[in-house]
């Protein structure tokens, strides 16, 4: 066997180079664990200057490579003590999950073995571990054979290709146009995509993205509950027709990234059916509820819709990055499909080839469906439905802790999924939203809990994102304690003023 001067920094048969990663990956390991048995806070509470000093103290490049445990010391130091401890049971911010076991071992594995998962000859293997994840995900959300999907960077990508889909088909249909060879019409400033008002953001930039203006989002208002008024989307509809403009595409929210509301599907895929509108679902928050016996009944007629998005980076509980994109008929795909020589020519498709890129709006791509395959073996899908179930119980609780209080509104009141929406009203209206903001930084600089903030009708609210299955109901009874103290501290402050 030859050796090199380069051993050390690759995986390969040496020596040297095993050495090096059994070294680099047993330390990592155990910093890590040292990390969680140690650390008792979802956040240290450092100011956001004290840490970027932190990190600029650092040094970036070495001239000929430092010793890997004093590199390490410095990460663990600087850059994991310093982190959002995203597993903790009071961080429980945003969609930001605690990423399972399994699922951070797969990520090694990912990054050692490195497939790409554009062409066949990148990931052998991979291609057709994806394609099976691909076609349980389809099932499990009862779409027809016809359907497909790939897998994408999250929730953001997913929406993007579902609306590309929707514009492309849209031009086919209307003017016999190829949007991918011919571009824009001159028309296609009238067309129109309507989503609730509580949609993400992303359904915006993406019809900026498309070439479409934010313009061409027309939204919805909901109701009490968040979800999108019915009758105000078909009045809605024949507006913009009568007006001389061409609606194509109508998105409903599975989970709305603040309430978790979700839209009543069977409602716009007939209203979608009734005015040949592209029905796209973004379920990339509550998507996960098709894993529960009990909960699945909430996505129902999700299979009637065009296109779906679902993020297994949120209560799938995977690690950044990891998400899906599907279509009801896979032949909508052929929108997007480029054939290039050197990756995925037209004559080997024919030859039984898989090369995924033409499913994808990226080119290399990271084997992610790995991840989830470890997780939903080693987990298993009872664990799963049960890890959901508890949140949603969980929140449904928190709601009524909340209520019984009698110094706090709660803004949804009977949670769909796990998300738990209010604000402190122990003082008058005025000093509400600064009262709100002052216990969000209390319990963010306290370390006490990573909570997040949002706003409702203009004004300061605090939001619960319960994904975690190990928070208790006793970590949110200390939490309202905490609140409690602070929004006393609050008030007192005014006093001596
Ligand atoms: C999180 C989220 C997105 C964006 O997904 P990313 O994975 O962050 O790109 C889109 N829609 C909804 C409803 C979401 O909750």
């Amino acid at each position: 066997m030859t050796t090199t001067d380069f051993d050390r920094y690759f995986l390969n048969s040496s020596n040297e180079g095993v050495k090096a990663f059994q070294q680099v990956a047993s330390e990592t390991q155990q910093l890590l664990s040292d990390f969680y048995q140690n650390n008792e806070q979802a956040f240290n509470g450092k100011t956001p200057n004290t840490i970027e000093n932190e990190i600029n103290e650092m040094s970036l490049v070495s001239k000929n490579g430092d010793d890997v445990t004093a590199v390490l010391k410095e990460v663990q130091e600087k850059i994991v003590e310093n982190s959002i401890h995203v597993s903790h049971p009071t961080s429980i911010g945003h969609l930001h999950c605690p990423p399972l076991i399994p699922a951070i071992a797969a990520e090694l594995m990912i990054g050692a073995l490195n497939q790409s998962m554009d062409s066949w000859d990148q990931s052998s293997a991979a291609t057709y571990l994806e394609e099976r994840l691909i076609r349980w995900t389809a099932e499990k959300l009862q779409l027809p054979s016809t359907a497909d999907g790939t897998f994408t960077s999250g929730g953001t990508q997913s929406n993007y290709m579902g609306l590309l889909l929707a514009r492309d088909r849209f031009c086919h249909q209307q003017w016999n146009l190829n949007v991918k060879q011919q571009g824009l019409p001159p028309e296609s400033h009238k067309l129109r995509i309507l989503c609730s008002e509580a949609a993400h953001f992303t359904v915006k930039k993406s019809a900026y993205q498309l070439g479409l203006g934010e313009q061409a989002v027309v939204t919805i208002e909901t109701d009490e509950n968040k979800r999108m008024k019915i009758s105000a989307l078909i009045d809605e509809v024949d507006r913009l027709k009568s007006g001389g403009l061409l609606p194509m595409c109508v998105v409903a929210t599975a989970g709305t990234t603040d309430f978790g509301s979700i839209d009543s599907i069977p409602d716009i895929a007939a209203i979608a059916e009734q005015h040949g509108l592209w029905f796209h679902v973004d379920a990339a928050y509550g998507g996960a509820l098709m894993m529960s016996q009990q909960n699945r009944h909430k996505l129902y007629g999700i299979n009637s819709a065009d296109s779906i998005t679902i993020d297994f980076h949120k209560q799938f509980y995977q690690p950044i990055s990891c998400g899906a994109f599907f279509v009801k008929e896979k032949a909508n795909f052929r929108y997007l499909a480029h054939h290039a020589d050197y990756l995925n020519p037209e004559n080997d498709e024919d030859d039984g080839l898989v090369h995924l890129v033409s499913k994808s709006i990226q080119t290399t791509r990271r084997f992610d469906a790995l991840k989830l395959f470890l997780s939903l073996r080693i987990v298993g899908e009872r664990n799963f439905a049960s890890m959901i179930d508890y949140t949603v119980q969980l929140a449904q609780q928190t709601a009524r802790v909340m209520t019984g209080k009698g110094t706090i509104e709660v803004a949804n009141l009977s949670p769909e999924i796990n998300a738990v929406v209010f604000r402190c009203t122990s003082v008058s209206e005025e000093a509400r939203n600064e009262m709100n903001t002052f216990i969000y930084k209390k319990l963010l600089h306290t370390g006490t809990a990573l909570v997040a903030k949002t706003k409702l009708n203009g004004d300061v609210y605090l939001k619960f994102t319960l994904l975690n299955p190990r928070t208790t109901i006793s970590d949110i009874e200390d939490i309202l304690h905490s609140i409690s103290q602070f929004a006393a501290e609050y008030e007192n402050r005014g006093i001596t003023q």
